[in-house]
């Protein structure tokens, strides 16, 4: 009996950590919904939270190839919306052809600078909203030298030195380049924009071209 409960909960659960070790397979420049990987679906509906389990069936994965930060080719994967899935795959393989530098691309964002873009979690400082990341409809690139900046606040907290945009660091997004206009041309907002917070690492592009208000949450005006 022991035997049997045992293999059961071996066999039920699956270490997302293994399962995103199985898109590895996937070839690049491919476009997959995230339902039909098997292991990754059971692996996520295990492990998400209840306020996103919702949203995991409109989810893609993205497999590109990216030029890191050792100016070698590399492969990621992106989870992202499944309308948004086209735009992410021109965006990155633009990307890729200007040699544009990513430090990492991983689903699970292990790194400070890892770029990723679904993440079922609030909105920074506003506990009670779920951020577009939870729907898969906003990706944040480089963001360790792309960090959110909210007053004193800076985040990731090792994104301190990267304040200040008139540097010209490896991977930084500003309105003169190219990551900038490509998500713009495809129609999505950028979080440097802000004007209550800047959010210079976060692309967004919403359900039925809503867009943020500028001034930040609370802000009716
Ligand atoms: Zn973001």
């Amino acid at each position: 009996m022991r035997t049997t409960i045992s293999i059961i909960l071996f066999t039920c659960f699956i270490p997302l950590v293994q399962a995103y070790d199985d898109i590895g397979q996937l070839p690049a420049d491919s476009i997959t919904p995230l339902f039909s990987i098997e292991k990754l679906k059971q692996a996520m509906l295990a492990s998400e939270p209840s306020s996103c389990q919702p949203h995991l069936k409109d989810l893609t994965v993205v497999k590109v190839k990216y030029i890191g930060f050792d100016e070698k080719e590399h492969l990621g994967c992106i989870i992202i919306h499944k309308e948004l899935a086209n735009d992410i795959l021109d965006i990155f393989k633009t990307l890729y052809h200007n040699r544009f530098p990513i430090a990492d691309i991983h689903p699970a964002g292990r790194k400070p600078n890892t770029t990723i873009a679904y993440n079922c979690r609030a909105v920074s400082n506003q506990p009670g909203i779920l951020s577009q990341h939870s729907f898969g409809r906003a990706i944040d690139i480089n963001p360790l030298i792309n960090p959110y900046v909210n007053g004193e606040q800076v985040l990731p907290k090792e994104g301190k030195p990267y304040v200040d945009r008139h540097c010209h660091h490896k991977g930084l997004i500003n309105k003169e380049g190219l990551v900038y206009k490509l998500f713009e041309a495809h129609g999505w907002d950028w979080g440097g924009h802000w004007l209550d917070v800047q959010d210079y690492q976060h692309f967004e592009k919403r359900a039925n071209g809503e867009k943020r208000n500028p001034l930040g949450y609370g802000n009716h005006h």
